[in-house]
């Protein structure tokens, strides 16, 4: 790369010269991202490429800077020569802020690059733990014990990860920077410092029990409990229970997800339960007051005169609480009129009789006629 041909700022993020601010961040965050060199460990082309939008970024995201720019090119903002990351940074442009939210991006953890060195504070890993329940858990609320799996502060070091108990000390090699700098043509370029791995100190005596990693593993129970009205899938968040950190870092959280197994007669669709309950052509016909088993006790049933197979009733209120409220969904009963398959004698000749006064017209119809005489009904 020659320092008498600068690229042009705008091409360098991609976008146009009238992009706005929030264009101008986002571009600048997917470059930075693409080319960090945490990413792009030893490339060079990445390496320069990082710099490049770094420094772009740095003259038009500030606005005084950004009109000197555009008015008078490379010249009007002093650039040559500007432009390393991880220091140097000045002016309103609040790439830090940028640095924030792409190393959490990055690394999937929360802090930010604090200072030169890489730190070797880290927060805790999230956990996630599935548990089944049963159908009636889900509706009426559970509590249980579950058994976990996390990494928690070294007991033998106390989480300073030495043996001495006195903790890291500086790098002699980096001098606590994390990074060797070296000068390259014009360029000071920075490698990570292989003697700390950029932590810029380093840990004498290593904790045997943690391997200077200020955590071990171990089993423990929690207590869990599941609100009534939990749905498939639901994940119940215990702040703080995840992987402690490292070196004295927040803990992550741990997530409940919850998986519901099947009843054998109530369907769930959101705070309703359905269920299909037989009823004889004489109820159909005649109308009926029966009593049901629901998921919470008998439920009295009003089937109306005249019903026709496949009608819903509601039955308001019996369903599954709602979640974080005092309401309910309803139950929803599908009756099916049931045809005797074995009629005794008796019925046979009744049943003759009446056959010849219900005679009705087969006369073939649509099949959406199925569905109008359903919708008619219910
Ligand atoms: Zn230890
Ligand atoms: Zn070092």
């Amino acid at each position: 790369m020659s320092p008498v041909s600068k690229a042009d700022y705008y091409e360098v993020l991609g976008v146009s010269r009238d992009a706005s601010d929030q264009e101008l961040k986002s571009a600048y965050r997917k470059q930075a991202l693409k080319y960090h060199p945490d990413r792009n460990p030893g490339d060079h082309t990445a390496e320069e490429k990082f710099k490049e939008a770094s420094e772009a970024y740095q003259v038009l995201g500030d606005a005084e800077k950004r009109a000197a720019y555009d008015r008078y090119g490379h010249a009007g903002v002093g650039a040559a020569g500007a432009g390393s990351y991880g220091g140097g940074f000045s002016g309103s442009v609040d790439i830090g802020d940028i640095f924030g939210d792409l190393f959490g991006e990055m690394f999937g953890t929360g802090g930010g690059r604090g200072g030169q060195s890489r730190s070797r504070v880290q927060r805790g890993d999230d956990l996630r733990v599935d548990l089944t329940l049963n159908f009636e858990d889900a509706i009426f609320g559970h509590e249980t014990e579950i058994k976990i799996r996390r990494l928690e502060v070294c007991e033998t070091c106390h989480g300073t990860g030495s043996a001495s108990g006195k903790g890291p000390v500086t790098c002699q090699q980096c001098q606590g920077r994390g990074q060797i700098r070296y000068q390259q043509g014009f360029f000071s370029v920075a490698r990570t410092c292989s003697a700390c791995n950029g932590a810029g100190s380093i840990i004498p005596d290593p904790c045997q029990s943690c391997r200077g990693e200020t955590r071990t593993a171990r089993e423990t129970k929690l207590g869990v409990k599941v609100p009534p009205g939990v749905e498939d899938g639901t994940r119940i968040r215990y702040s703080g229970e995840g992987d402690s950190g490292r070196f004295g870092g927040p803990k992550g959280d741990l997530y409940v997800v919850l998986s519901i197994r099947a009843h054998d007669v109530f369907e769930r669709q959101g705070n309703d339960l359905h269920c299909v309950v037989p009823i004889s052509f004489p109820q159909a016909a005649l109308g009926a007051e029966i009593e049901i088993e629901s998921i919470d006790g008998s439920v009295p049933l009003k089937i109306p005169e005249g019903t026709q197979s496949g009608k819903e009733i509601r039955v308001r209120g019996r369903g599954v609480p709602i979640l974080n409220s005092k309401g309910k969904g309803d139950l929803i009963v599908t009756v099916a009129v049931q045809v005797p398959k074995k009629l005794s004698k008796v019925q046979r000749e009744l049943m003759r009789q009446l056959a010849d006064s219900l005679a009705i017209e087969n006369k073939p119809a649509s099949p959406s006629f199925l569905d109008k005489m359903k919708d008619l009904f219910n």
